[in-house]
This record gives C-alpha cells, structure tokens and sequence, in this order.
C-alpha cells in the first residue's frame, strides 16, 4: 500500500538520511477495489463488506441496505455454519486447504458469489487466512460471528490473522470469507490455506530461518550476535523466544529491488521442512538505495504457509553499515538487531504504531501514537511512540520498545508454539 511509497517520498524530499524500515506487504493492495466501485454493481456481501470498510463513496447503492448498519445488519442474518468447512485440531500447526473456483466476474474483478464458510471449535487460539491464486492481486473479506468485517488484501498472497489485538481473540463459530482476485479468473482454481492453534502457549517460541543471500557482507558471527539482540527485544518483553532452526547460505543476486518477480522469487523458495519457521533473508542492498532497511511479507504474512510470495522478510545490510573512520565501515548490530525484530513484527501482524504522516493503522489501543501529523511528518525523537519497535522509521534513539498488547499479538500468532 502506501507504507513503502510515502516514506521514500519523504527520504528523497529532505535527503535527511532516515532509514526506512517499510512493509511493502500491502503494496498495491488496494488496486482490486481502487479501480472499481463495486458497490454500483455489485450486489452481495463483497459489496456490502467494501462499503462497510469505507471503500465506497456510497455506501448507500450497496443492494443489501441502505446504510453501513444495515449493510452490516443484513449480512449478519445471513450467518450460517450450513455446509460449512469444519477446522479440526491436528497436532501442533493445524493446517486446512481448502481448493475454490472462482464463480463470478465483475468490473475486472473475479469473486465468489456464495462466501467460503469455516466451523472453528472451541479450542481454536488463533488462525491466519491465506488466499492465493498465483502472481495476481489477491484479496477477501471476512467475518466472524459478529466481529465486523475486514478486508485483506496483498500482492499475490492476501493473509489475515486473528487475534490482531485484544478484542479479536477468534472463537468457537462461523467465519465467512469472501476471496477477490484482480482480473478475469472464471472457472480457475485458487487456494485457501488456514493456519491455527489450538492450545495455549506459555513460553513462546518463535523459529526462525536465516538465509544468506549471495555476497551479502556480514558473517555468521555478526549474524548470530544481532540475532541475540534480536531475541532480547521479544523476550525482555515476555514475547517469543528466537530459536535459530535452520542456517543457509545460497547463490543469488545480493542487490535487488524491493518489490517485483526477483524478490518474490526470492521469498517463494523453500529451506526445511519445518512449516512454522519464518524466513529472515539477508541480503547487501535494495537498489533503490534509499536507505531501506528491511521489508517484510506482510502485516501478517502468510505464517505456516511454505514458499509464497511473501514468506519471509528481507533484511538489507549495507544501510546497517555505518564509517567510522574513512573507508572503514562497521555493523551496527543493535539497528540491524531492531530492523529483523520490526520485521519479524510485521510479519507477526504488528501494524506501525505511527507512519510519517502521524497516522495509524494499528487497532492496538495501549500505545501512545504521535500526534505531529500537521508537521508532515513524525520523526521518532518527538513522538511518544518513538522508542517503539513499530515506529515507522528509525531514530538516535535504540527502539526495542513493545506494549502488552502488541506482545500478545505477537505470541498469538499460529506458528509461534
Ligand atoms: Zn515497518
């Protein structure tokens, strides 16, 4: 979306030197919806579900109501767990997918006219959504019981997860899902992959792949040092402990940009077979040299779900590199450290506690977000949430700050154990 143009934006505007560490996750997501209204002539619960989001100008046209909350109002008499698709508990990482056509077509959209129903149990914990129909704009809209509607949306790969904050812990009932994909798809296949847990987790555990690529300049050593620091983030803040499951080194280009076929490429490989690990690629330098640190996958990624598009973050070191003395350039372990944990963050489903307009996404409410919007930009050294390590840009300041709320998304998350 616009998490990743904004902030270039503003580093080329200023020249200031700030180091972005951006999700380009939602990159162009909205494209399926932006261009076009569905809501004029698209009847049905994808309509009522974008104008509910506010995607629609006129939430009004929409032919289930005649406002939002009749919107809203009517797509809930229709809830039912009829022919629904049952998520069981099977071991550790349940893992359910489910294949589906797409039946419809509109305005360059294609969509399916009934929703995709799941029947959670009781003992669900927390789940994530992925809808996937290969190298294409990917979207859905869903609902559970009566939590409002959402709407996900991704390059290739759309995921969501609950619980995203406090109030979304998911349980026992129906969850609706409505996928969307961009462009003509009648008749084709496309997938839907749901992660869950099932159980409660009380040392959180997160594993980790971290792949080197190419001539990426740092060592094992160094790596293994940030890591520690990386790991001290989560845990001081009773988060997930880091556990290193795998170590790989392969061949391919060390400098790429930061969105397009190579680094989804990148991401869509596949290293163990151990599903709930979350890849960490290391690379030199995205060549759009602004100072990027890392991108994640997605806000969430596709947790558990193996070599899609947005399975991994990426971790620039070059922009970690700082002169010392001329010609001498030495890591900055405790950046590059903050850099993996904000995007191992994202990639959890942390949201920015602010952006540079001052702005925010993130449905967390125990977070002081800054308030410096009309400055055209918030700069960590003013904002309350500066310290944050889901600031949106780096600061003088070490951001190894997290809330009790984002800690909890954290450690809800399916594949942490
Ligand atoms: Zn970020």
């Amino acid at each position: 979306m616009y998490y990743f143009i904004v902030a270039m934006i503003f580093c080329l505007l200023c020249s200031c030197g700030h180091e972005e560490r951006s999700s380009l996750s939602l990159s162009s997501s909205s494209i399926p919806f932006a261009f076009v209204d569905p809501c004029t002539s698209m009847p049905g619960p994808n309509c009522c579900a974008l104008a509910f989001n506010g995607l629609c100008e006129e939430p009004s046209v929409c032919s289930l109501g005649t406002d939002e909350d009749d919107c809203r109002g009517t797509f809930h008499t229709e809830l039912s767990c009829v022919e629904a698709y049952v998520i069981e508990e099977d071991g550790d990482l349940t893992r359910d997918l489910i294949s589906f056509t797409w039946s419809d077509q509109l305005n360059g959209m294609s969509y399916t006219s009934e929703p995709i129903v799941l029947k959670l149990p009781s003992s669900i914990q927390s789940l994530s959504i992925s809808v996937m129909d290969g190298e294409i704009e990917t979207g859905m809209n869903w609902a559970l019981n009566d939590e409002s509607l959402k709407t996900m949306s991704g390059s290739n790969v759309a995921t969501g997860a609950l619980p995203h904050h406090y109030e979304s812990t998911p349980e026992e009932g129906c969850l609706q899902i409505w996928p969307l994909v961009e462009g003509d798809r009648l008749e084709r296949e496309a997938r839907l992959l749901i992660t869950s847990r099932h159980h409660e987790v009380t040392d959180p555990i997160l594993d980790v792949n971290v792949i080197v690529v190419g001539e990426a300049d740092v060592t094992e050593d160094e790596l293994a040092e940030v890591l520690v620091v990386t790991a001290n983030i989560f845990e001081s803040h009773r988060g997930p402990s880091i556990n290193l499951s795998g170590w790989f080194k392969i061949d391919g280009e060390s400098l790429i940009p930061s969105e397009g076929n190579e680094i989804n490429q990148l991401r869509q490989q596949e290293f163990s077979d151990n599903a709930r690990a979350l890849n960490v690629f290391i690379i030199d330098d995205f060549t759009e040299g602004d100072g990027t640190l890392g991108i994640a996958g997605g806000v969430p990624g596709p947790n558990g779900v193996e070599a899609t598009s947005a399975s991994g973050l990426v971790v620039a070191i070059e922009p970690h590199l700082s002169e010392e003395e001329e010609g001498v350039f030495e890591l900055q372990y405790s950046l590059l450290a903050s850099t993996i944990a904000h995007e191992l963050g994202h990639q959890l489903g942390l949201e920015h506690t602010t952006e540079d307009d001052g702005s925010t996404q993130s449905s967390i409410d125990d977070l002081e977000s800054c308030a410096y919007a009309e400055l055209g930009s918030s700069e960590a050294e003013e904002c309350p949430d500066g310290r944050n390590l889901m600031f949106w840009t780096s600061g003088d300041e070490p951001q190894d700050q997290l809330s009790a709320e984002q800690v909890f998304v954290l450690n809800h998350n399916p594949i942490i154990y």
